[in-house]
């Protein structure tokens, strides 16, 4: 059997990953992480979608592309149950973050992990205790609460996370608990990176631009008109969205969201009275909102 590491190493070269591995409970978990560009804010009339989908998505496919070449070669390949912030941090490729994200020295936190576990042990072997074990916060945080103070929705504490209060979270569930709460969300259509904006670990990282195609697809109108096709209409942003991208009634009742939040939200009114009559709960509940500003 041909050596694991040396199947992956190269194609992971090749992406310009970050890698470490581990095995744990006769597996062996290789983690990977793909770097991306981060958008500056957005301007006005534009929602915001975080790059990290579009790593995140590449990362999804360069996975599965591993695990071929390596069942192909006889190993046996799984997922990973395990919790990759802990397998990240026992590895070394990144250290835990006050925002409960991980950083790593080169990427910062704009990087997207992924793990290909395998079965057999070619890697350190750890206890399923070690792996757990309580990992210390990087250094910068211990004196540094920008995310804390900056984060529209408070979740982010001394000691502890409250996810269920996260811009991220209220997308995923399309479901904000308050005006307050829709309000902070902002134009931050899918993903939300204040606390990434101004974290130390990322101030040595380029920011970019809205590119010509992501200025047509990011467009307020542009959105509303692609989601409220279904998911035909959703096509353009496979590769932004990844699996997201499937969600067409969820999308339209965010970006009703953001149009409420935008500067001038009336410009949009006359796309938002074509949704009044929308079948989804969510996007009606959207159209509410939208009307009381
Ligand atoms: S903003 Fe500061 S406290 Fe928050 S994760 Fe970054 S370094 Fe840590
Ligand atoms: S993603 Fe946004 S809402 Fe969530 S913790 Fe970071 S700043 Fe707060």
């Amino acid at each position: 059997m041909t050596d694991l590491f040396s199947i992956l190493i190269p194609e992971l070269e090749k992406e310009d990953a970050h890698f470490g591995a581990v095995s744990v409970d006769g597996s062996t978990y290789v983690i990977f992480a793909l770097p991306y560009f981060q958008l500056q804010a957005v301007p006005d009339g534009y929602a915001f979608i975080d790059s990290y989908y579009i790593a995140s998505n590449r990362a999804y496919f360069l996975r599965k592309r591993l695990c071929g070449m390596l069942e192909a070669e006889g190993f046996e390949t799984h997922t990973c149950e395990h919790s990759y912030k802990h397998i990240a941090a026992v590895t070394g490729l990144g250290v835990r973050l006050r925002s409960t994200l991980i950083a790593n020295e080169a990427f910062g936190t704009r990087m997207a992990l992924e793990i290909i576990g395998v079965k057999g042990v070619f890697a350190k072997e750890i206890t399923v205790s070690e792996l757990y074990r309580d990992y210390p916060l990087s250094e910068k945080c211990r004196d540094c609460k920008i995310c804390e103070t900056l984060c529209p929705q408070g979740c982010i504490h001394e000691n502890s996370f409250e996810y269920e209060k996260c811009t991220r979270h209220a997308q995923d569930n399309c479901f904000f608990s308050d005006e307050k709460s829709a309000k902070a969300a902002g134009t931050n259509l899918w993903g939300c990176d204040i606390c990434q904006r101004f974290c130390p670990h990322n101030t040595h990282l380029p920011k970019r631009e809205l590119n010509e195609e992501e200025k047509e697809l990011f467009k307020l109108e542009n959105l509303f008109n692609a989601f409220s096709f279904g998911k035909k209409g959703c096509e353009p942003y496979r590769d932004i969205l990844g699996g997201n991208y499937l969600r067409p009634a969820r999308l339209l009742a965010l970006t009703i969201n953001v149009m409420a939040n935008s500067k001038n939200p009336e410009q949009y009114l006359p796309y938002v009275l074509k949704a009044e009559c929308h079948a989804d709960e969510r996007v009606k509940a959207a159209v509410e909102r939208f009307k009381k500003k």
